[in-house]
């Protein structure tokens, strides 16, 4: 290529990056607003309503891809500019209240759960929407639509507490990297040093581990130190219960492994005033166990000896929206979680519904679909059947995965989570 060429070349690229900078900034500013919402409903229907407006003092998130068009997770927050109705910012994410739906207490009570997203606080008026998945049709449907003005005086602006915050790792500018902050839950004031120290202990599984090896440049790492009263977390089916920053448990939907916490509130507020386009979660405890939901966060435990690979599969979820691709341990979801009837949205699970939208690219040639697991496959890509907690219904793309059994991830889920860090770090 002549040096006219590639110069013209690299000029678009500049032009390219300035005009999507500049629509950033024509719209938003580099803060955030958050907006904190309840999910009430049972497993027959759900419903939102505000719970407050803030303020905050960093944007990290993308400035560029503005537009999430993955169509991942159970809900969407919208943002339209008020007076042209255009569509500037939006982004995907999943909710612990939506897998409290598909258990068997949800078809007995109705209950209401606190939620939170952040998205660039808006120069004008914008119009924010909140849509939910709805499993018949697989399609969003709007939950809660507000005008929000950005001078109102119902925008609390508020500092909130100052948390002693760590840079674990720092590769450059916010907005081009991928800022992951670790939350430390059940570590007391004497136990900050720990917390630290396992921090930088999980930064460096998750950077061994293909393909995030191949990309830690594109991310930044900070590390929260939230001060419990009391060391580790609940585990309220043997009665334990503890005074900690996060209300994190083990139990979650009676499942003794299943480690959450229902308190998105208090994690919004431990991250108020840090970088943050991904959260994990570090439970300081030696107990197995963990959980994680897409763009919404992922828990693990600190000192468990499987806890590097667990919090790797976790991240997956959170990170990537990477579906589980086990199906013979024990779930709280009744009925199965998946509408076998549909395509799951999740990028490593397929009911054949619409195949072509996942991994079907990425098969060699001849490789039959469904895929028998013989000699002959099952140590390669294929569509092999059990996955999504199902041993039938639903197919996964290799025998073992990270996602599965802590085997690396298979190519579907590592292509995914390529994709993800592209989005993320503005590619
Ligand atoms: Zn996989």
């Amino acid at each position: 290529m002549g040096n006219k060429l590639s110069l013209t070349i690299l000029a678009l690229f500049y032009v390219l990056a300035t005009f999507a900078q500049a629509g950033f900034d024509n719209w938003f500013e580099k803060k955030s607003l958050r907006v904190d919402f309840a999910l009430s409903g049972n497993s027959e229907y759900q419903a939102a309503a505000l719970q407050q407006l803030r303020e905050e003092p960093v944007w990290a998130g993308p400035v560029k891809n503005l537009i999430d068009d993955f169509y991942y997770g159970g809900y969407y927050a919208n943002v339209y500019d008020k007076s042209s109705g255009q569509l500037i910012y939006s982004r995907g994410f999943n909710t612990l209240f939506e897998e409290w739906r598909s258990t068997e207490q949800a078809k007995k009570e109705v209950q209401s759960w606190t939620n939170s997203v952040s998205v660039p606080f808006p120069k004008k008026e914008i119009v924010l929407e909140i849509t939910g998945r709805d499993k018949e049709d697989m399609r969003f449907h709007t939950l809660l639509k507000l005008d929000i003005d950005p001078t109102s005086i119902f925008i609390d602006r508020s500092k909130l507490k100052e948390n002693k915050t760590t840079n674990i790792q720092n590769k450059g500018d916010l907005a081009d990297k991928i800022d992951l902050v670790f939350l430390g839950e059940g570590y007391t004031a004497e136990e900050q040093d720990k917390f630290v120290a396992d921090a930088r202990k999980f930064t460096e599984s998750l950077f061994k581990t293909p393909p995030f090896d191949t990309r830690r440049e594109d991310f930044n790492v900070w590390a929260v130190g939230l001060i419990s009263e009391e060391s580790g977390p609940d585990v309220s089916g043997k009665g334990i219960f503890k005074n900690t920053a996060l209300n994190s448990g083990y139990y979650t939907f009676g499942v003794d492994r299943y480690l959450t916490t229902p308190d998105m509130k208090s994690i919004r507020d431990a991250v108020w005033n840090v970088p943050c386009d991904a959260i994990f979660i570090l439970v300081n405890t030696d107990m197995y166990g963990g959980g994680g939901m897409y763009n919404f966060y992922a828990m693990g435990t600190s000192d468990n000896p499987r806890t590097p690979v667990v919090f790797v599969h976790e991240f997956g979820h959170s990170f990537a929206g990477l579906a589980d691709e086990y199906f013979s341990s024990e779930v709280a979801y009744d009925d199965g979680f998946y509408n076998l009837k549909r395509e799951p949205w999740e990028p490593n699970i397929t009911t054949l519904i619409d195949f072509d939208s996942k991994w079907k690219d990425l098969l060699p040639a001849g490789i039959p679909v469904p895929t028998p697991l013989d000699n002959a496959h099952k140590n390669n890509i294929g569509v092999f059947e059990g996955g999504g907690y199902l041993a039938k219904g639903i197919y996964r793309p290799m025998d073992h995965c990270m996602m599965r059994d802590y085997a690396p991830f298979c190519p579907a889920c590592s292509r995914a989570i390529l994709r993800m860090i592209d989005f993320l770090s503005d590619k």
